[in-house]
This record gives C-alpha cells, structure tokens and sequence, in this order.
C-alpha cells in the first residue's frame, strides 16, 4: 500500500537537509541521580538516555573473571518509542543491539583495572527516527565517561546511507525505510579506529570509501558537541567546589 517517497528532491532531503548534513545534535551528561554515569543524546527526533553502573561485584559471582571486569550492555527501545507497536519484551533486534554495542565499547574501556567486578550499560531509546544503536552507542560511551570509567578514547556512532542514488549523512526513519543501503558505524574520535560497522544494503568500493569519510567528518562534528558536554558538565562541578 504504502510507495516509496521521494528521498531527495531538488538535491535536498525529505527533511530539507543537505546529503552530508547531520540532523541537530544535542547531548547533556549526568541527567540520572541514581546512576554512576548517564548521557542523554539526540539526533534529530531519536533520542538515547544512557545509565552506567559500576565498577561494581559481578552478580551472580560464577559470571565474574579473575582478570578484568565484565561489561554487560542493555539496548531496548522504550515501548513508547514508535509510533508503531513496539512489544516491550527484548526482541532478537535488540539482542543483537546490544552485543553489537558491548562489543564496540570492549574496544575502549580498560576493564582489565577491575578484575572480579561488572560494568553495567543501560541504553533506553526514548524515541526513534533511524540511527538508534548509533545515537545509543554515543550516549553509552558518554555515560561510560562520566561515570569515570578510565577509556582509550570515546565511541561516537553515526549512520550513514544511500537514498534515491545519493550518499547522505545520519539517516533518519525513511530514509532507513526506503533507502538502498544503511552503514551504521562507531569511531573512537581520537584515533579514528572504527570499532562498529555494520552494513545493510549494497555500496560499490567506492562508494563505500565516500560513505566512510562522511561518517568521520559527521563524528568529527558530533565529538565536538560531546566535548562541550562533558565541559558544561565539570564546569558546572568546578564553580560548586570553588
Ligand atoms: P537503527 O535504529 O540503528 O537505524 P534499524 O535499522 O533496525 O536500527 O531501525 C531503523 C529504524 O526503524 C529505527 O531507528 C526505528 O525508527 C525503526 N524501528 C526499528 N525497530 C522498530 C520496531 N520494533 N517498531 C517500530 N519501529 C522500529
């Protein structure tokens, strides 16, 4: 029943954005009092809420190792997310999101400094329009950060698709939806090392070469709205202690 929409129309998209444009980018850290760490990150309309417990005593014990802390990492979207129904049980996507993600931040927490104990990672889309492991990711890595958890380097995520033909930078719902393909990826923006990457959808070589150095120049802009977070944040400590 429902056609295919008009992705890019007079060079511009369904949004009235640029193909290397990212939607607006908007990140608070330390919004949960309860939590040791927490970030909440938008992109547009998908919005993560990231909580981080921990270092903390591996529960129950038998899951512990001698040698350095376990990261358990929870992605779900909140039943209220989508307009569509949205069972609140895990589903398989969500499985496979959430070790997607462990796995990305494995690459940048130093979890051999808390052997026996558990790092837990809670990540809650609040609402969804495409790009949620990659704005998930980010406010993970940004709990992670503000809960003091000692990292090589932050993860940022970004997506980056192709839509009627053209590349475009931080694909929302439709644009997911109807595009030709959808390249989710995870840089640590210090190194560049990518530490997720996923590809749904076909991309010639050079295409994907395209594609990729979108997605560093769309971390590059993210990771400077994470630094003035993260600056806001201890700004705001530094003139309570002083
Ligand atoms: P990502 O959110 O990382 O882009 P997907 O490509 O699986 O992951 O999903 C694309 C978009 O489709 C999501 O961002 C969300 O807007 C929508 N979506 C995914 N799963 C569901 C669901 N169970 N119900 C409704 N919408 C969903």
């Amino acid at each position: 029943m429902s056609g295919k929409p008009v992705l890019i129309r007079d060079g511009l998209r369904i949004d009235g954005r640029k193909p290397e444009e990212l939607r607006p980018v908007r990140i608070a850290l330390g919004v949960l009092k309860n939590a040791n760490g927490s970030a909440l990150v938008e992109y547009g309309n998908t919005k993560a809420l990231a909580a981080v417990y921990g270092p903390r005593e591996a529960l129950p014990k038998h899951i512990s190792l001698p040698d350095r802390a376990i990261l358990r990492v929870r992605y779900h979207m909140a039943p209220f997310s989508t307009t569509e129904r949205k069972s609140p049980a895990p589903s398989r996507r969500e499985i496979e999101l959430s070790k997607v993600i462990r796995e990305a931040l494995e690459s940048v927490v130093f979890t051999s400094q808390f052997p026996r104990a558990s790092i837990d990672v809670f990540i809650e889309i609040l609402q969804a329009d495409g790009g949620t492991r990659t704005t998930g990711l980010t406010a993970a890595s940004l709990a992670l950060a503000d809960a003091g958890i000692p990292m090589r380097d932050l993860v940022i995520g970004v997506a980056v698709g192709k839509v009627d033909g053209v590349l475009v930078l931080d694909i929302n719902e439709l644009e997911d939806k109807y595009g030709e393909a959808d390249l989710p990826v995870g840089i640590m923006p210090n190194t560049g090392e990518i530490v997720l990457l996923q590809l749904n959808g076909v991309l010639t070589p050079g295409e994907f070469k395209q594609a990729l150095d979108m997605a560093y120049k769309g971390v590059e802009q993210i990771y400077k709205t994470a630094k003035e977070a993260m600056y806001r944040k201890y700004y705001k400590i530094f003139e309570e202690v002083r």
